[in-house]
């Protein structure tokens, strides 16, 4: 029982007997502790003078720039309040290229100069701007051309909050991250971008409809996927450890074929760990609301209420974090990897993408009144021209090597981009489409159709699952994102691609008037025009299926698997003219993401490679050697006692066969050492990016089929890697 494997199992079954560990909720009554870490409305009313409180809420709704001495102020009340609540430190919390978030910490508390006295500080600028020594975020050359040093600022929109760790708090203020001369290094300054860019151009589109229009929000509800995992078994996994999914592993018999695992009733130690990470988020004011298991053994999902896309994008980053501290104590693991067992399915973040007003209305929800539904026609109908546009870039956003092993494997939204509107919606616009020129008889029609949209039952539209960006009743389901990612990469692309397609709609919009044409008679005109030219990119049927596959390429789709193919799209002149124009990336920012992105990818793979090729050299081949030197034993034991070949030809073979995994494995992991050694060669991150793709990725899998071949062959006590069955069913 010395092997690491079987003392994690035993560790597993003697955890059992104990009890599940306790969850101290401040109260029963959520709304009792809903944002109580959070500087939020209330506590601002509570903690500013009201000439304070209205600059603060003006800098937070319109983005105004906050004066030095309001600045001050505002600091001033955010360290009393989080000192009240016990807080000693703050940070400075921002969200590099890494996918992560990243902090550090500094202390209230300070020595005033010459006098040498003990007291507690922390100015407006400190809470304006930090430096942190962020030389090793990546930074795509960004900094060696500019500054070597990263600079935080502070974000306003979205608000501070107290993070607790173990006794520790720490005052978080959500920032963005630049270099000195203000290129963006993070996730949070493009999409800020891109939210203004869309607001901009949504503002005129929208006061066709309503005058009063000032406000446009995007509005992002995501939905967090993720596995469970015994921390025995988790750390008795190289590769759980090093790359958050497993590199090998024999199938388990049983998978998720009976579908017992979903909607099931959840385990009782996954129970606590919910109601624990639940309390965490809601005392955060991440609002989370429903928590169910998935379709994978091990498998939940946890989603919370929609909120503007800057706070949703903020709440679901920390609420990663969460989930892994909330974890341990619970000795579990939490897996937030695409893939992390081959054959089950993998996590996705579907994040649900929509625009609202400030008066409250989502311009993706149609209504029983027609002129109301000529606005949500409209929007509908720009969101999908631009997704037509620019379908290259939105699957480019959601590009990452962990995301390639769901993206197109027959499990998950297959990597071409079409749209789902469902049939009443597709009845809607062929009808426009066939409803002939546009003039005042035809505009009264449509109206009148439109008039008749019923409510849209969320069962009319949500019954596809095999679309990546399905149209669900009052929003768009962007259903390609990883479990793992930032949503801020998906939800920039798509608030920029929107809004490039409401600015050329409305300044054609505005042609038509100007010609003297009706103004609903321009629009519908114009959309009828849309519904033509980006039909191609609507289909309604199974997504999975190699008929689709055919049939995309026939209407020039596009259908990119890898990662650095995919990644390209980011650096077509098509989307450096988009980003230029929104200005959400600088020419030199664009590269510099293009490359951390290309390097995330070459750094995964070379960890996975490197990781794979340590196990079955040191884990796999010993097993099967020994294995194998206990077979020839067996053999010349029974040759010497005079039996004849026929009597151990079923071991011989056994020996035969094992030989030619182990020279496969051999074989395969000398090339792979080979192949990365020449692909780390390459000048540039998208050639290094592809040669990975092109030449290592392969080898991984020929020595994990030769390495699963062998599990199933040597004596199960013999074997030192936690089982696929095991990881699966051992609770
Ligand atoms: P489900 O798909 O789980 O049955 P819903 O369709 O009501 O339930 O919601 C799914 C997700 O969509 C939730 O995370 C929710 O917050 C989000 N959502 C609902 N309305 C909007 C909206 N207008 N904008 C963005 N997200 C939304
Ligand atoms: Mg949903």
């Amino acid at each position: 029982m010395s092997l690491s494997r079987f003392s994690a199992i035993e560790t597993i079954i003697n955890r059992q007997s104990n009890e599940v560990e306790e969850v101290v909720t401040p109260s029963s009554k959520i709304s009792n502790f809903f944002g109580a870490n959070v500087f939020n409305d209330a506590t601002m009313k509570e903690y500013l003078s009201k000439d304070a409180y209205k600059s603060a809420k003006k800098s937070i709704s319109k983005g105004a720039k906050l004066s030095r001495e309001d600045a001050d102020v505002i600091a001033a009340a955010m360290k009393k309040w989080a000192m009240d609540r016990g807080a000693t430190h703050y940070t400075h919390w921002f969200q590099p290229l890494t996918g992560r978030t990243a902090e550090k910490h500094d202390s209230f508390f300070t020595l005033k100069p010459g006098t040498g006295e003990v007291m507690e500080e922390f100015s407006g600028d400190a809470l304006a701007q930090q430096e942190p020594d962020g030389s090793s975020f990546p930074g795509g050359g960004l900094r060696s051309t500019f500054e070597a040093r990263g600079y935080t600022a502070w974000d306003p929109s979205s608000p501070a909050f107290i993070l607790e760790v173990g006794e520790g708090k720490t005052l978080c203020i959500p920032t963005i991250f630049v270099t000195y001369s203000g290129e963006s290094l993070d996730y949070k300054l493009p999409l800020l971008k891109s939210q203004s860019y869309l607001e901009e151009a949504a503002i005129p589109v929208c006061q066709y409809f309503d005058k009063h229009v000032e406000r446009v929000a995007t509005t992002l509800g995501w939905e967090q996927e993720y596995f469970l995992i015994d921390e025995a078994l988790y750390n008795a996994r190289p590769d759980l450890l090093m790359t958050g999914r497993t590199l090998l592993g024999k199938h388990s018999p049983k998978g998720q074929q009976l579908d017992d695992h979903y909607f099931g009733s959840i385990p009782e130690r996954v129970y606590a760990y919910m109601r624990d990470l639940e309390t965490e988020c809601h005392k955060l004011g991440i609002p989370v609301r429903t928590r169910h298991n998935e379709v994978g053994p091990g498998q939940y999902e946890l989603a919370p209420m929609f909120e503007e896309v800057n706070v949703a994008v903020d709440h679901n980053q920390l609420l990663m974090d969460l989930m892994d501290r909330v974890a341990r104590r619970h000795k579990l693991r939490v897996l937030l990897h695409e893939k992390p067992f081959a054959g089950v399915n993998g996590s996705g973040k579907h994040n649900n993408w929509s625009m609202s007003t400030d008066s409250g209305v989502n311009l993706l929800s149609p209504g029983k009144d027609p002129a109301k539904n000529l606005r949500f026609l409209t929007f509908f109908v720009n969101t999908i021209q631009a997704v037509y546009n620019h379908a290259d870039l939105l699957r480019a956003s959601v590009a990452s090597a962990s995301n390639d092993h769901r993206l197109g494997a027959n499990e998950a939204p297959p990597a071409i981009i079409s749209v789902f509107i469902g049939d009443t919606l597709t009845k809607v616009l062929d009808s426009i489409e066939n409803g002939g020129e546009m003039d005042a008889d035809a505009v009264e029609e449509t109206l009148d159709l439109l008039g008749k949209i019923p409510d849209l039952e969320k069962d009319n539209t949500d019954r596809n699952r095999t679309s990546p960006l399905a149209f669900t009743g009052n929003k768009f389901e962007i259903r390609m994102v990883g479990s793992t990612m930032n949503c801020a990469a998906p939800m920039t692309v798509m608030n920029t691609i929107v809004g490039a397609q409401l600015r050329s709609f409305h300044a054609e919009v505005s042609k038509r008037v100007a010609a003297g044409r009706a103004e609903n008679e321009a629009i519908l005109s114009l959309l009828q025009e849309y519904i033509v030219e980006s039909k191609a990119i609507r289909f309604e049927g199974d997504g999975y299926s190699d008929e689709w596959k055919e049939e995309a390429a026939k209407r020039g789709l596009g259908n990119t698997p890898n990662t650095p193919d995919a990644l390209d799209a980011y650096v077509r002149d098509s989307s450096r003219a988009l980003f230029a124009e929104s200005g959400v990336f600088k020419e030199q920012e664009l590269e510099a993401h293009y490359e951390v992105m290309c390097e995330n990818y070459i750094l995964k793979l070379q960890i996975e490679s490197r990781t794979l090729g340590e196990m079955v050299v040191n884990s796999v081949l010993p097993a099967a050697v020994a294995y194998q030197t206990e077979l020839a034993e067996n053999i010349a034991s029974l040759s010497d006692i005079g039996l004849g070949e026929e009597m151990y030809a079923a071991q011989l073979d056994l020996v035969k066969r094992i030989s030619e995994h182990i020279n496969t494995i051999k074989t395969n992991v000398d090339a792979m050492t080979e192949a990365r050694r020449v692909a780390n060669e390459k000048e540039h991150a998208p050639d290094m990016a592809k040669a990975y793709c092109a030449d290592v990725k392969p080898l991984m899998e020929k020595i994990r089929v030769a390495a699963d071949r062998l599990e199933y062959l040597v004596d199960d006590q013999l074997w030192p890697l936690v089982k696929y069955r095991e990881m699966m069913f051992v609770r």
